[in-house]
């Protein structure tokens, strides 16, 4: 259950010197450059951070994952590629921690410049579409935490999750759809079916994908 793992109080309480040590003097500087910028939310086995950690090596990102043991597996990761690799994977961490409640307790307002829910389990029976990692209340927290131009990426090989994902994005005021050339200039649109384990999955079975990307704006009212 939930108090198995420790839950920080407000986003000023999340130890940064725990997820990223060799940053930690730019981490310390008080101003948003250096918080937590990418949010991983379901990582699984943390294919996803592992390709954007090198994409984008100044950006500090998380992986939030739910089960502990898939968690450890992912830290152990990045752990064995910093040494590896020195200087590189500084950046990209991961917790262990339920997404769909503390994701206030983690980023503070407008504080997100990217999101990812990459083939999010898919809750079919109607009584648990409120159990769903994207809805219209989950939608409002996601909007709160990104920034205005922030994005957030969603991909499913399940096409029922994917037209719900879509039609809440669609009804949120405050998102809209990124148009067909700017998912072509974006190189992580091209990441979203290829980086992670379950995508490589779907991949290797020839199943089809339903992606939805937008953008947070505000709400012209
Ligand atoms: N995104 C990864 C990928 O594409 O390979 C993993 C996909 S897997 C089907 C869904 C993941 O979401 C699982 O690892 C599961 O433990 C995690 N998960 C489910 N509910 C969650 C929650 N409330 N908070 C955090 N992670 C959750």
């Amino acid at each position: 259950s939930d108090s198995h793992f420790p839950v920080p109080i407000s986003p000023s309480h999340v130890d940064y010197s725990l997820h990223y040590p060799q940053l930690l003097p730019l981490a310390n500087r008080t101003d948003t450059f250096n918080k937590i910028e990418f949010a991983d939310i379901g990582c699984g086995f943390g294919g996803l951070l592992i390709s954007l950690a090198t994409l984008f090596p100044e950006t500090l990102m998380i992986g939030m994952e739910l089960r502990d043991k898939v968690t450890e597996y992912v830290k152990e990761r990045i752990l064995g590629l910093r040494v590896a690799s020195p200087g590189q994977y500084q950046n990209a961490s991961v917790v262990r921690t339920n997404s769909m409640k503390y994701i206030p307790n983690y980023f503070e307002k407008g504080q997100l410049l990217k999101m990812f829910f990459l083939f999010p389990d898919p809750h079919f029976k109607e009584k648990n579409h409120r159990r769903r990692v994207i809805s219209p209340h989950l939608l409002d927290e996601y909007a709160y935490v990104l920034q205005v131009g922030g994005i957030i990426y969603t991909i499913t090989d399940v096409e029922e999750l994917g037209a719900w994902m879509k039609s809440c994005l669609q009804s949120h005021p405050m998102f809209e759809p990124l148009s067909e050339m700017e998912l072509e200039a974006d190189p992580v649109v091209k990441l979203l079916s290829s980086a992670t384990e379950e995508g490589q999955k779907v991949a290797r079975n020839g199943g089809q994908t339903f992606q939805a990307v937008f953008r947070r704006i505000t709400p012209s009212s």
